[in-house]
């Protein structure tokens, strides 16, 4: 199993050993985490294109990318909202135009009647007919190149790291590949003929490039032979590391609990509302696993609304009662300081010292936190995580409350049990989330933790009415949101593009922002996305909540937690890009306060079949649950979105819902290896969970 001295071990082979590889390229890989050669090869295409041949233009069709070719029929500069060329390409079977919204002279001059031109793109339908905007293309000449042999790979990438490069950096990789034992088999033979698995090799090669002949199909959705192959063995390991961590968990001691619940009575005797049946429960399930010496290791489902906050605060302040701290933590800035704001507005009341700290808290202000952290006079502490950074010391920290966590894969969790380990006592640990999974899935994605289900809302909501309706009726959705705010009502506008990079997205709000202000120019309009600092987004969503904000263009950085009551109105723009368990996490952003709220599923024709048969379950129901199943039940041919873009975890290929089919297998044979291989556990383990410092303690 051990590779040979001559071969390079491709999971600890750094990707600055590749050519053309230097220090800047090598941070822009780290960004988004290719660190190794192994790495990189685990970094698949997020889609592919068919560049092998000509699509004749006749068959082009809105949505539908291709590689045309023909003869420029005439081209002029435009004068719409924004200045255009467009230029008309005809072959034998029809005619199209390309759309350049930048161009230079030089660009113009060349693209003259008679010349032969090959284009790429995606075909939209525009004023002029069937349109490709800003298509790669080239005139062609003697030198024209050939079309590719492979299907060509769209690779995840980040600001200033083109296709091109991500392309030949993969093929080095794949070349080192080639070496015997660079990459061993860690599956058992018998398992891999059982269920006719091809080597890991093989599998990433037919995933890097493709032949012609692969059906793209099923490579789009993700269920091609190759693609399972990667994700079992990823599942497989990841199962495998849940339950050692869980094994060694009990092995831990921590201190035990066993309070009167006074600062919970009298919280509740403060509140004016009493706890759900389903809060209740939870509770004491929480309350009984905090009685023991062992860490609690708790994770809390519960839909958008459902209460989950109020159960960590008890929660908490059975730690501090104790005379023990609490930490609870928030994936974003915004969702942590209306936790803060919350929970001291609560708790100061009844005499408990609540403490913020973010990243945006600097000097004095920060280390005036850190001091009362470190003292012990803040029993509970909200933060992001910051929280958790190395410089930051708890004075005897007793629960840690993960909230609302997003990505919250093996490495965060091994991340977290580590910081709160003093004494060699480890701290009580609750995880919330609203992003629910089907039972059988919760099983196996969380094999470490007990889980527990708010099944109840809160008496007295109304439900939100979801409205499916078709692009071609923008304008008039975009009259709609003038009149609400107009009102005095406000509203998210949420782009939700599934593109190959953060900017690309950030890019696609901003566009939306320009149109909607130049269409709206009395309202108040905003603009948050991911690559704002946080500072900025802190603000935005301050205006926003005060009102000075009325409609707010968003990407999914709102999609957790985002508390704005006032916020009746929403839009989602693609909603068929995204899984539902997200669409229904942003939906919960409105419904909040007493007026009736309103979701419009804004949808791009045309909708595939089970598209719309998944967008009518958010119609029909309010209930994450429901919708998490419904949405594993009709995921077929043709839908590509799971998990993975959900984040519910974070996998490097597999995807919960989509690999689900997998699950029954992977948990017979973790039970196999671990009776009659455990020697193999390690090594898969580090094939696919290693990379992140806290490996060294599983
Ligand atoms: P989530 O589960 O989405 O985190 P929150 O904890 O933010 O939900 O609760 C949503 C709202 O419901 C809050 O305003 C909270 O005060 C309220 N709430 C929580 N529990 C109850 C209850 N038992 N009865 C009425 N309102 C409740
Ligand atoms: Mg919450």
């Amino acid at each position: 199993m051990t590779a040979q001295p001559s071969t390079p071990d491709l999971s600890t082979t750094p990707v600055a050993t590749l050519k053309g590889v230097g220090p800047k390229l090598a941070e822009k890989l780290a960004n988004i985490h290719i660190h190794t050669v192994l790495d990189l090869l685990f970094h698949l295409p997020l889609r592919y294109q068919d560049r092998t041949r000509i699509t004749p233009i006749a068959a082009l069709r809105h949505g539908l990318e291709g590689v045309i070719e023909g003869e420029v029929m005439g081209s002029a500069v435009v004068f719409g909202k924004r200045r255009s060329l467009l230029v008309k390409v005809q072959d034998r079977t029809g005619i199209l135009s390309l759309r350049f919204f930048h161009f230079s002279a030089a660009q113009k001059n060349a693209l003259v009647d008679g010349v032969r031109i090959r284009c790429f793109g995606e075909g939209r339908w525009g004023k002029s007919g069937l349109e490709l905007y800003h298509p790669e293309y080239e005139i062609i000449s003697g030198s024209t190149k050939a079309l590719d042999e492979n299907l060509t790979p769209i690779y995840p990438t980040t600001d200033g790291l083109h296709q091109a490069r991500l392309r030949a950096m993969a093929e080095q990789a794949l070349s080192l590949l080639e070496k015997s034992q660079a990459l061993p088999d860690l599956l058992p033979e018998a398992l891999s003929n059982e269920l006719q698995f091809i080597s890991l090799a093989e599998a990433l090669r037919y995933l890097h490039r493709p032949p012609v002949d692969a059906v793209l199909s099923q490579l789009q959705d993700g269920t091609h032979p190759a693609q399972s192959r990667l994700a079992f063995e990823e599942l497989l390991a990841n199962y495998l590391c849940l339950r050692r961590l869980r094994e060694q968990a009990n092995q831990h001691s921590a201190p035990a609990f066993n309070g009167t619940d006074k600062l919970a009575t009298a919280l509740m005797a403060s509140l004016p509302f009493a706890l759900t049946k389903a809060q209740q429960r939870v509770g004491q399930e929480i309350a009984r696993d905090m009685a023991r010496p062992t860490p609690m290791l708790r994770l809390v489902q519960g839909d958008v609304g459902s209460g989950k906050t109020l159960v960590a605060v008890i929660a908490a302040l059975q730690a501090v009662e104790h005379g023990y701290q609490a930490a609870i933590m928030a994936p974003t800035e915004i969702l942590a300081e209306q936790h803060y704001l919350n929970l001291d507005t609560l708790l100061r009341p009844l005499g408990l010292n609540v403490a913020y700290l973010s990243g945006k808290i600097k000097g004095k202000a920060r280390e005036e936190v850190m001091q009362n952290m470190s003292s012990g006079q803040a029993q509970i502490i909200v933060g992001t995580h910051a929280l958790f950074q190395d410089e930051v010391a708890f004075a005897k920290l007793g629960l840690i409350v993960v909230d609302e966590q997003h990505r919250f894969g093996v490495h965060q969790r091994l991340a977290l049990r580590e910081k709160g380990n003093q004494d060699n006592s480890y701290p009580h640990q609750l995880i919330m989330t609203a992003t629910p999974i089907p039972r059988t899935l919760t099983m196996s994605a969380y094999a470490d933790l007990d889980c527990s289900i708010i099944d109840e809302l809160p008496p007295g909501r109304t439900p939100i009415n979801t409205i499916l309706s078709q692009d071609t009726r923008r304008a008039e959705i975009i009259d709609r949101i003038h009149a609400a705010c107009r009102e005095g009502k406000q509203a998210y506008w949420v782009c939700t593009l599934i593109e190959e990079s953060e900017a690309l997205q950030a890019q696609a709000a901003e566009a939306t922002y320009a149109e909607l202000q130049d269409a709206l120019q009395d309202i108040k309009i905003g603009l948050i996305h991911g690559r704002q600092k946080p500072k900025d987004k802190a603000d935005i969503m301050q205006a926003f909540k005060a009102g000075n904000i009325q409609l707010l263009i968003a990407t999914t950085v709102i999609e957790v937690g985002v508390d704005v009551p006032n916020a009746s109105l929403m839009v989602i723009e693609n909603p068929e890009r995204l899984g539902l368990a997200q669409l229904h996490q942003l939906r919960g952003r409105v419904g909040r306060g007493s007026q009736e709220s309103h979701c419009v599923l804004l949808y791009k024709t045309p909708l595939s079949d089970v598209a719309k048969q998944r967008l009518s379950i958010m119609r029909q129901s309010n209930d994450g649950f429901f919708i998490a199943e419904e949405d594993l039940k009709i995921r077929g041919p043709g839908e590509v979105l799971g998990t993975r873009q959900t984040g519910i975890m974070e996998f490097k290929l597999a995807d919960l819902l989509r690999d689900a089919h997998l699950q029954p297998k992977i948990k017979l044979w973790s039970e196999q290896i671990r009776t009659h291989q455990p020697e193999l556990i390690e090594p898969l383990i580090k094939r696919w969970l290693a990379g992140s410092e806290q490996y060294g303690h599983v």
